[in-house]
């Protein structure tokens, strides 16, 4: 049992998760949400609640945060009640997904007051998230991974993918630019299948026995398309973002983004018509609407 208190500021669906992946690891959490729902929650689980990021940090070496955008990130560590005002925190552990240059500069701003930045994305969803089967990908100082990897490891599987911050961010929008097409492409598909008098769950079936299998149609159609939940548990803003932040940094780096761009429209599209809150699975929808079908798998219809 680790006696250290760890702090993590940010309990939404990735955040809550780790809460309670961290707590049966036997870690002592110190925990900040803006919403006290997910905080109350967490205090069940037996965490500490803190009252501003700054009362984290006061409490905790090692502070992790789970925020939805770069610019909350920024405004947490650094802001009035922000991170840096704290007295004890040493490193902070960024598992959220803000690019490499947001990283960059959080980093030289935490520097200034002698905090450590671990620019750490995550990979796996809320699921990996629960079980602790994250990809962790982290960048910064070797001693400082090295102090954060019994936590990291709780979560999931930490890679040094350099010693630089931002590294781990560009490692992160590689990642889930794939995501991105791969579940936008296979939304496409499904809807042209279904169309054509395909049944969608024959065609999820064979597309996993065979050569077109990804992310999608292993685990968000069956999961959350198929059964019409819409419940897997990523917001289509955020997704949205992340492919926004792709492509700036490969506009930066001058690189071929063709893909990538007819990608950003699908996820813009999804956005304006589902809404930021939606869970990005809904990216099927308005392609249904387009077609008039519904990639529907649940038996009670197939039974009609
Ligand atoms: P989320 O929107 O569900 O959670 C964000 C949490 O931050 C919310 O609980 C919100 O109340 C809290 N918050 C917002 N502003 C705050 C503030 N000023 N102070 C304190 N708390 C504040 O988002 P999520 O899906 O958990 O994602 C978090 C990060 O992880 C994002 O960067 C996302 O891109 C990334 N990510 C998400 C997933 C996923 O599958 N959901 C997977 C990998 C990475």
């Amino acid at each position: 049992m680790s006696t250290t208190d760890i702090g993590l500021i940010g309990l939404g669906n990735m955040g809550f998760q780790m809460a309670t992946r961290l707590r049966e690891t036997g870690h002592r959490l110190v925990v900040f949400d803006a919403r006290p729902e997910p905080m109350d929650r967490a205090v069940a689980l037996g965490a500490v609640a803190a009252t501003s990021p700054a009362d984290v940090a006061d409490r905790a070496e090692t502070v992790l945060t789970s925020l939805p955008t770069p610019e909350v990130s920024l405004a947490v560590a650094t802001g009035g009640e922000g991170i840096i005002h704290g007295s004890r925190v040493r490193r902070v552990v960024e598992l959220s997904t803000i690019g490499a240059q947001t990283a960059r500069q959080l980093s030289a701003l935490l520097a200034e007051r002698g905090i450590t930045l671990l620019d750490c994305p995550v990979s796996g969803g809320t699921a990996g998230a629960r079980n602790g089967t994250l990809a962790v990908m982290a960048a910064g100082p070797e001693d400082e991974f090295g102090s954060a990897t019994p936590v990291l490891e709780a979560l999931g599987r930490p890679f040094l993918v350099a010693t630089e911050p931002g590294a781990g961010q560009t490692m992160k929008l590689v990642n889930n630019l794939m995501a991105a097409a791969t579940l936008a492409a296979t939304a496409e598909v499904m809807v042209m299948g279904v169309k054509a008098g395909l049944d969608p769950t024959v065609m999820i079936d064979v597309l996993n026995a065979g050569s077109g299998a990804t992310h999608a149609s292993r685990d968000k159609f069956p999961r959350s398309v198929l059964p019409r939940t819409f419940d897997f548990g990523f917001a289509a803003g955020l997704m949205t973002k992340d492919v926004l932040l792709y492509l700036h940094e490969a506009a930066e780096l001058g690189t071929p983004t063709e893909l990538a761009e007819a990608v950003a429209r699908r996820w813009e599209a999804t956005t304006a018509s589902q809404g930021s809150d939606a869970d990005f699975t809904t990216i099927v929808k308005p392609l249904e609407s387009a077609a008039g079908v519904i990639v529907d798998g649940r038996d009670d219809r197939r039974n009609h």
